[in-house]
Parts: C-alpha cells; structure tokens; sequence
C-alpha cells in the first residue's frame, strides 16, 4: 500500500532523493522502498539476484554522506572495496537545505554479505 514517505530516500526507480513526505513510499518484500512523484505508480522494481541471496539475514543498510562531490566519491569508493559491503544504489548528489553550506548529501543503499554480518554479530555478543 502507498503512503507518504515518512523519511527521506532515493527513489527506486530513478535514484532521485526524495526528501520526506514528498514521495510515496511502501513495504516491498519487508522493506520500505521510495519514490518520487514521477515514479509512484511503477510496478515493484525486481529483486537483483544478490538481494534475493541476501533477503532474510541482510536488509540494505542506508548511508548517508554530506561532503564536497569529491568527498562523498571517495567514501562510496572506500564502501565499494569494503569487504563483504556491495553498494547497491546511489542517490543524485542533494543540496543542503542551508544556502551557505555549499557541500552535498548523497545516499548510498549498501547490502553486507551474511557471512560478514554473522561475524560481527558474534563479535558484538559479549
Ligand atoms: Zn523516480
């Protein structure tokens, strides 16, 4: 069912940040995906064969970076070579609400494999 985003996101169609309650939003396979008003009537976006791997012990885990274009590049680039970190969208660079901060937001939807988030898990455990 669609309802107004609650929280901000890249839409699942064309990766435009969606700031919140200015796109629609709705449960897909136990996950709340995003889309902008161009895109709320399009179907369910297919599941990429890692997120069907993935589904149960590894919902994408969400990134926000606020930084120059450059900085946000680097940090996606540190996220892509990341052991066990698949970055599986990226947003369109999104200005600051604030005129004088002149750097840009960018999300990043990452999938962890489950081998590595077990291992951390076990880790965390005391
Ligand atoms: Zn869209």
């Amino acid at each position: 069912m669609m309802q107004p985003n609650r929280y901000g996101g890249a839409c699942a169609v064309c990766s435009t940040y969606v700031a919140p309650q200015q796109g629609v939003c709705r449960s897909e396979r136990g996950q709340w995906t995003v889309y902008c008003t161009a895109h709320k009537t399009a179907e369910p976006q297919p599941v990429s064969a890692s997120a069907v791997v993935d589904e149960d012990e590894a919902p994408r885990v969400e990134v926000r970076v606020t930084g120059s274009l450059a900085q946000c590049q680097v940090v996606k680039e540190a996220l892509q070579t990341a052991a066990g970190v698949t970055v599986a969208s990226t947003s369109a660079p999104h200005p600051r609400r604030d005129e004088d901060d002149d750097r840009v937001s960018v999300y990043l939807r990452a999938e962890i494999t489950p081998a590595v988030l077990a291992q951390v898990e076990r880790e965390l455990t005391p």
